[in-house]
């Protein structure tokens, strides 16, 4: 095979890696210096990726793995026969046209299967990362425009939290609005003792204090949260207790910021 290969499967057959070693090595070395049959075996890699992309995701039947399987053993052997002196042209010529229709289908079902499986379980990966990245993303974008709605809106109170006599140093703000039920804290705090949490608390005119999630849990550094709570409850007061780790459904410790909404 010093000129062109004479047999067309043969680009199938590179394209598929099928060819055995002697005569990929021939080939690749032609095609070094042979745009045409670089083009002829693109196309073969063209219409190999066609029925891989065709293909159903299913399983080649093992009829089918075989026939592929004893197509290509026999071809080796067969070739191995030609190079001692044994010539069979006529089941030659047969194997070869066998090869052209057989082995590209059939490795090439084999193939699609593997590499759509592979492909598959790839893009359902890449698929569930991007979404977790878009919904991150997505509440990102709602925070940002929620706290821009709330510093918009002229019904937002600013309320400033003042640190208690005897209690951790430091100063925080709140900004509320009822109507939206958002709540944006901005405060700094001393480092909460061992085993204990800052607890945000909403003091509304009427009924128990709500909860509004931990504050500062870094210690020493600005502690910046937003918080959703229901729409419509005034607030007569914001205060920051102590409580055991994690915090409480209600306040139980000793209040360490309090400001009361003017
Ligand atoms: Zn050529």
């Amino acid at each position: 095979m010093n000129g062109h290969p004479t047999r067309e499967e043969d680009f199938d057959l590179f394209a598929l890696g099928a060819l055995d070693d002697g005569e990929k090595q021939t080939l690749e070395a032609h095609l070094a210096g042979c745009s045409d049959c670089l083009r002829k075996v693109a196309q073969a890699r063209g219409r190999i990726a066609l029925l891989a992309f065709a293909a159903p995701r299913v399983e080649p039947s093992p009829e089918l793995k075989d026939r592929l399987m004893r197509q290509i053993h026999g071809t080796a052997k067969r070739d191995a026969a030609e190079a001692i002196g044994e010539t069979r042209p006529d089941r030659g010529r047969f194997g070869r046209w066998w090869a052209a229709v057989v082995v590209p289908v059939g490795a090439a079902l084999v193939f699609a299967s593997i590499f759509l499986w592979n492909e598959n379980r790839r893009l359902d990966q890449q698929l569930a990362r991007l979404r977790t990245a878009l919904e991150q993303e997505q509440k990102q974008v709602e925070a940002a425009r929620s706290v821009a709605r709330l510093m918009a809106a002229p019904d937002t109170k600013v309320v400033a939290l003042a640190s208690m006599p005897g209690m951790p140093k430091g100063a925080a703000r709140v900004a509320y609005n009822a109507q939206m039920g958002i709540l944006v804290y901005d405060g700094q705090l001393e480092s909460a003792p061992a085993n204990k949490s800052y607890q945000l608390w909403l003091v509304p005119v009427t009924g128990a204090p709500i909860s509004a999630g931990i504050v500062n849990s870094a210690g020493g550094e600005t502690s910046y949260s937003m918080m959703k709570l229901t729409p419509g409850i005034n607030a007569k007061a914001f205060a920051v207790t102590l409580e055991p780790a994690g915090g409480m459904s209600h306040p139980t410790g000793p209040q360490v910021l309090v400001g009361p909404v003017s």
